[in-house]
């Protein structure tokens, strides 16, 4: 996956050349600019335009938000011709077919929350009452790196999370050392230790006051 926002709407750009119809491209570029500092939106127009899902030109006209959960995005591509579903996060990217089908794993369905098959089906064919998928640096109840709704704890690592203990920044503190009396965590299972002790003292979940002003800094973990 490509690293820099930069690196990828060149990606998405030179993707688009060949699928994107001359006469739309101006449009499809607009979508691009709409979602230039968002990592989830750039995510999901370069795999579109990389991979089509059809072998037909076609273009994405707008984004909506079927459903989201911890940083888990199911998004709907709307297309000059169809629906696509795609379920995104800052860690990758799956194409779940049509919207129109109304079809979800089953192990989804439960993650999302639906009570059932059909109740997904409900929603999908309600599609045009999906919100706007908007850019998260603009929206302030998300975490602008784990993408954390407030409310919610941040993905371990997140450089967001504020430390239980100092109050300071959880990553960077050295808390987690004298915690677990260690000079470095070089395993996964003291990573699982410091976790355990870190919910017990009780994590600091992600709301608006924690935003940094240095957004751009992404779920990088200092633990591996
Ligand atoms: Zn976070
Ligand atoms: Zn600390």
């Amino acid at each position: 996956m490509l690293e820099e926002l930069p690196d990828k709407r060149k990606a998405i750009l030179d993707a688009m050349e060949s699928v994107v119809p001359e006469e739309f491209r101006a449009e499809a570029e607009d979508l691009l600019e709409v979602y230039r500092e968002d990592r989830i939106g750039l995510v999901l127009l370069l795999e579109f335009y990389s991979h089509l899902p059809e072998s037909r030109e076609d273009w994405i006209r707008e984004v909506r938000v079927i459903n989201r959960q911890r940083g888990i995005f199911l998004l709907a591509a709307i297309t000059s011709h169809e629906m696509y579903q795609y379920l995104v996060s800052s860690e990758g990217i799956e194409f779940q077919g049509r919207v129109t089908d109304g079809f979800l794993a089953d192990e989804l369905i439960d993650f999302f929350g639906y009570d059932s098959a059909e109740a997904f089906k409900a929603v999908c064919a309600a599609a045009d009452t999906l919100l706007v998928y908007e850019p998260l640096q603009l929206d302030e109840d998300i975490c602008p790196a784990c993408h954390a709704v407030a409310g919610e704890y941040h993905e371990l690592g997140c450089p967001v999370e504020i430390c239980p203990w100092c109050g300071g920044q959880l990553i960077h503190c050295d808390c987690r050392y004298e915690k677990l009396g260690l000079d470095a965590i070089s395993s996964e299972e003291e990573l699982q230790q410091f976790e355990v002790l870190l919910e017990e003292q009780g994590r600091l979940p992600y709301s608006r006051e924690q935003r940094p002003s240095f957004a751009d800094d992404g779920p990088n973990s200092v633990f591996d």
